[in-house]
């Protein structure tokens, strides 16, 4: 078994730690005996990406976003491809909502999305700051999740969140939801980062992928991240 990793953008969309989450994720495969590639994809870089079976976009700040977008668009049917064959794809706040329709940034820019989903976001000079509790149900899981947002974009007509707020913000100010989640398709304004505070969102990405590309049901071990549990419970502590 191989997971072909994709990090696109990874020098301009990296805020909060978020490479993190590339961390969390191949220690667990490295733990959990998987091979894995990794390949780092920026602006200018004219690879094919369609073939990947994972890929993964952080957030970023707007001048990072309208300095990347056009080239994102100009990927976008090799990321149709990548959708196609359900490869998944975790994406973070400002890489989340380059998924959606556009982005209004702080200035009033309009920076256009892929489009591959309805929702949009519109930014202005106020920002969702804070720690932020919330509960996901991702397949067989149920998952209490705690991170940390930091987004001037509010995403709106989000027909399916990944997760109910407990406490901070989410989507837009005091929203009831957080983030998107459908299928191979997750984006989050969690930075934290995501992963390693929450690795079992990245057992259920790995088990995911191995069943769509392997059609194997395996049980990803996260156990030997001896701590979160009790760091969680923690931050739990202090912000409920
Ligand atoms: N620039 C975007 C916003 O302010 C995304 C920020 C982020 O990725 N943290 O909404």
């Amino acid at each position: 078994m191989e997971i072909k990793i994709c990090w696109l953008y990874y020098d301009l969309l990296e805020l909060y730690g978020d490479r993190g989450n590339i961390k969390v994720l191949t220690t667990i495969l490295d733990n959990n005996n998987i091979l894995y590639t990794l390949d780092k994809v920026t602006i200018n870089d004219d690879r094919d990406i369609s073939n990947y079976d994972f890929y993964f976009l952080g957030g970023g700040s707007d001048k990072a976003q309208q300095l990347l977008y056009k080239d994102l668009l100009s990927r976008k049917s090799q990321i149709l491809e990548a959708f196609k064959r359900n490869a998944f794809f975790l994406t973070v706040c400002g890489g989340y909502q380059m998924f959606g329709k556009y982005y209004i940034d702080s200035h009033g820019n309009k920076i256009d999305g892929l489009g591959i989903f309805d929702f949009y976001s519109e930014g202005g000079t106020d920002r969702c700051i804070g720690n932020v509790v919330c509960k996901a149900k991702l397949g067989k899981y149920d998952i209490d999740l705690v991170g940390f947002e930091n987004h001037g974009g509010k995403t709106l007509n989000v027909l399916n969140p990944f997760a109910r707020v407990i406490k901070g913000n989410g989507n837009e100010f005091n929203s009831e939801f957080e983030g998107f989640y459908l299928e191979n398709f997750l984006g989050t304004y969690l930075h934290g980062p995501l992963l390693p505070k929450n690795p079992e969102v990245g057992k259920f990405i790995i088990e995911y992928i191995i069943l769509n590309k392997y059609k194997k049901e395996i049980d990803i071990d996260i156990d030997f991240i001896k701590y979160y549990k009790n760091a969680k419970n923690v931050i739990l502590k202090r912000e409920l």
